[in-house]
C-alpha cells in the first residue's frame, strides 16, 4: 500500500497568493501613502521657526498635536510654507502674540484618506486572509469555512508492491485468526448478510506498544483489498474548538462513499478516555466528550445499508477507555496483541533478517531465546542495530556478535522501562507461576490449569497462569473457594519454598485471596464462628457495573475483630495448604521450572501430562 497524496490544493494556492498580495499592499500604502498624498512641505527644525518667528518673518502658524504649519510672510519668503515638529513649549502662543503672528489652532485637514482607509481595511483582510488559509489547510474544497471540518484522514489505496499482508506481521497468532475473519467480512458481505448475520462494526486492537497493532491494521485492509482510511486520536482534538466531532462526521462521510472500507484510529485513548473522570480528567474536557460523542453517534448511526465500513481502533490503554465505547454495535470485539513468545519471536526475526544479509554463524532461534519482552518494534529495531554495527564496522555481512551487542544496547534501554527481567527474575516468575499451576492441578474449584506462561504480559504481569473452567460455574461450594484462594497463594508459596523469601510480585494475588476470603466471611456466611449473616452491605449496583468495595454494615468493634481473625485464619490455612501441596511434588516444581524457564510457555498434552502427575498432599 502507498499513501495517496492529495493533488495539489488549488484553492490553497491560491490563498497564499491573495495573502502575499495583500500583505505587499498593506506595507505600500503605510510606507508610500503618506509621502504621495501628505504634506510635501518642507520641515525645519524648531529653533528655525522660533528665529524667524523673533524675525518677524511669519505671517500664519496653524498649530497642531504632530505638525506646526507657517507661512513667511510675502515680502520675505514669497508666502512659502514651511512646517516643523512642536516642543512642549508654553511660550510660543505669547511670541506669536508680541510678534503680531496670525495664529490658529486646527490644523489644514490631511489629504490622505486612502493611505487611511487602507490601514483600517487591510489589517483585517490579512487577518481574515489567515484564518482562511488555516481552516482550508485541512483538506480544502468547495466548502469554504465549513472547510474546519474537513478530517486529516491518511487514505491507503492498493499497491501490490508495498502492500502489507499478513505475511509481515509474525508472532501473533491468535489475533492473526480474529482478524482474518474480519477479512472475510470485507471481502465477501453478503455472505454474511443474506444469512442476517450483523457484521461487527468495530474491532478493537489492544496490546502494549510496538507489538504490532497498527501494522495488522493495514493487513487487514492489505488482505481484504478495501481503501485504509488512517487517523489517529489525537488528531481529532486540536486547535479550534468543536474540530473534532465534525471530523469524525467528515471521516464516515468520506468512508461511506468508498465501502467497503476500513477506518483505522490509532490511539483511540487520546478521544475515547471514560468521561467519568477517572484521575488525570480534570473539570470535564468538553471537546474531547464532544468527539467522542459524534463518533458514538455514527458508529451507531451507519447500518447495514451503508456497505461495509468496519472500524479498527488501537490502544495500549484499554482500561481508560468509556464504557460507552465497548456496548455491542460500537466495539464489541477486543483483540489481543500480545508480546510474542519464543516462537513468535524467532518468525518475527525471520521476516526482518531476510532484508540484511546474515553471516553463516547466525542463529535466530539462539537470539529470540535472549530476547523475552521484546515486542516486534524492538526486534525490528534489534536487526537493524545490529546491521547498522557491521557496516559501522566495514563487514560485508551480519555476524552473531553485532546481533548480541545489539540485544545488550536494546536490553539497556528497555530495563529502564522495566519490560525486561533479568536471569534471576526470570527464574522467581518460573517458580511462581508452577507454583499456582501445581496447587491449581490438584485443588477443587478453579478450573483446569490450560497454560502457564513468563512471557510478560500486557502492562503489569510478569508472567501468568491460565484456568479454564471445565464448564459453567453458578454455585461454589465452601472447599472450592478454600481450593481457589489456596491456588492463588500457589505463586508465593513456591518463592518461599525455592527461594526462602518473597518478592513483591505477588502482591495482586495475596489481594484477591483476600478479599475472596473476607467475601467467604461476610457475604456468603460461611464461617462457623460468626454465622449466617451478611456483613456488607449488598451489592449497590450502579449501571456500569463498575462497583467498588462493598461498604460493611456497621458491626460491634468485637465482630468486626472476629471476621478480620477469621478471614487471616481461611488465608493461612489455604497458605499451609499451598505449601503442603508443593513441598510433596517438589521435584515436578523444579523440573517443570526448568523446562518453561527455556520455552517460556507450557500448554496442552504437554502440560496435562506434567500436571497429572502431581500427589495430593499427606
Ligand atoms: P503498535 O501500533 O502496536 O504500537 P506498530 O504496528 O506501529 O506497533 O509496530 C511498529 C513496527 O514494528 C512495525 O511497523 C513493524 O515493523 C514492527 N512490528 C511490530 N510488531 C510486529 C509483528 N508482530 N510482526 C512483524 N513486525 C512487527
Ligand atoms: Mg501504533
Ligand atoms: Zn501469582
Amino acid at each position: 500500500m502507498s499513501v495517496q497524496n492529495k493533488p495539489p490544493n488549488s484553492r490553497n494556492f491560491q490563498i497564499g497568493n491573495i495573502l502575499l498580495l495583500l500583505a505587499g499592499l498593506f506595507f505600500l500604502a503605510n510606507l508610500l501613502l503618506p509621502r504621495l498624498f501628505g504634506p510635501s512641505i518642507p520641515r525645519v527644525p524648531y529653533s528655525l521657526f522660533i528665529d524667524q518667528v523673533e524675525d518677524s518673518q511669519v505671517a500664519q502658524v496653524y498649530v497642531g498635536q504632530e505638525e506646526i504649519r507657517y507661512q513667511l510672510k510675502d515680502e520675505i519668503g514669497e508666502g512659502q510654507v514651511l512646517s516643523t515638529t512642536p516642543i512642549f513649549d508654553l511660550e510660543l502662543p505669547k511670541r506669536l502674540e508680541e510678534k503680531g503672528v496670525e495664529f490658529a489652532a486646527a490644523p489644514p485637514p490631511k489629504n490622505n484618506w486612502i493611505g487611511t482607509l487602507l490601514s483600517w481595511v487591510v489589517p483585517p483582510l490579512i487577518f481574515v486572509a489567515i484564518w482562511q488559509f488555516f481552516l482550508n489547510r485541512g483538506g480544502g474544497g468547495p466548502q469554504g469555512a465549513l472547510s474546519i471540518s474537513k478530517s486529516k484522514a491518511k487514505v491507503y489505496v492498493q499497491d501490490d508492491a508495498t502492500k502489507i499482508t499478513f505475511n509481515d506481521v509474525a508472532g501473533v497468532e491468535e489475533a492473526k485468526t480474529e482478524l482474518a475473519e474480519i477479512v472475510e467480512f470485507l471481502k465477501s458481505p453478503e455472505r454474511f448478510t443474506a444469512i442476517g448475520a450483523r457484521i461487527p462494526k468495530g474491532v478493537l486492537l489492544v496490546g502494549p506498544p510496538g507489538t504490532g497493532k497498527t501494522l495488522m491494521a493495514k493487513a487487514v485492509a492489505g488482505e481484504a483489498g478495501v481503501p485504509f482510511f488512517s487517523i489517529s486520536g489525537s488528531e481529532f482534538v486540536e486547535l479550534f474548538v468543536g474540530t473534532g466531532a465534525a471530523r469524525v462526521r467528515d471521516l464516515f462521510e468520506q468512508a461511506k462513499k468508498k465501502a467497503p472500507c476500513i477506518i483505522f484510529i490509532d490511539e483511540l485513548d487520546a478521544i475515547g478516555k471514560s468521561r467519568a473522570g477517572g484521575p488525570g480528567s480534570f473539570g470535564g474536557n468538553d471537546e474531547r466528550e464532544q468527539t467522542l460523542n459524534q463518533l458514538l453517534t455514527e458508529m451507531d448511526g451507519f447500518a447495514a445499508g451503508d456497505g461495509t465500513v468496519i472500524v479498527l481502533a488501537a490502544t495500549n490503554r484499554p482500561e481508560t477507555l468509556d464504557p460507552a465505547l465497548l456496548r455491542p454495535g460500537r466495539f464489541d470485539r477486543q483483540v489481543l496483541v500480545d508480546r510474542p513468545d519464543l516462537s513468535g519471536r524467532e518468525e518475527i526475526l525471520n521476516i526482518y533478517a531476510g532484508k540484511v544479509r546474515l553471516g553463516e554463524d547466525v542463529d535466530l532461534h539462539a537470539i529470540a531465546v535472549r530476547t523475552p519482552g521484546f515486542a516486534g518494534a524492538d526486534l525490528s529495531n534489534l536487526v537493524n542495530e545490529a546491521a547498522l554495527l557491521a557496516a559501522r564496522n566495514q563487514r560485508e555481512t551480519v555476524s552473531q556478535a553485532d546481533f548480541n551487542e545489539a540485544i545488550e544496547r536494546i536490553v539497556a534501554g528497555l530495563e529502564k522501562k522495566s519490560r525486561v527481567l533479568n536471569e534471576k527474575e526470570k527464574k522467581i516468575v518460573a517458580y511462581h507461576e508452577v507454583g499456582h499451576a501445581l496447587v491449581g492441578a490438584i485443588m477443587p474449584g478453579s478450573g483446569k490449569v490450560a497454560k502457564i506462561s513468563i512471557v510478560p504480559r500486557g502492562m503489569a504481569a510478569l508472567g501468568y497462569t491460565l484456568q479454564m473452567p471445565t464448564e459453567d460455574r453458578f454455585l461454589m461450594d465452601e472447599t472450592e473457594l478454600r481450593g481457589e484462594i489456596a491456588t492463588l497463594l500457589g505463586g508465593r508459596a513456591a518463592e518461599e519454598i525455592i527461594f526462602g523469601s518473597v518478592t513483591t510480585g505477588a502482591s495482586n494475588d495475596l489481594q484477591r485471596a483476600t478479599d475472596l476470603a473476607e467475601r467467604m466471611v461476610t457475604t456468603y456466611g460461611m464461617s462457623k464462628i460468626l454465622g449466617p449473616l451478611a456483613y456488607d452491605k449488598g451489592q449497590q449496583n450502579n449501571f456500569l457495573g463498575s462497583g467498588g468495595m462493598n461498604p460493611r454494615r456497621m458491626v460491634s468493634e468485637n465482630t468486626a475483630k472476629a471476621i478480620d481473625e477469621e478471614v487471616k485464619e481461611i488465608v493461612e490455612n489455604a497458605h499451609q495448604q499451598a505449601l503442603a501441596i508443593l513441598n510433596q511434588n517438589r521435584n515436578l516444581l523444579e523440573s517443570i521450572a526448568k523446562e518453561i524457564l527455556e520455552t517460556e510457555v507450557i500448554e496442552g498434552d504437554t502440560l496435562q501430562n506434567l500436571l497429572g502427575q502431581v500427589q495430593a498432599a499427606v
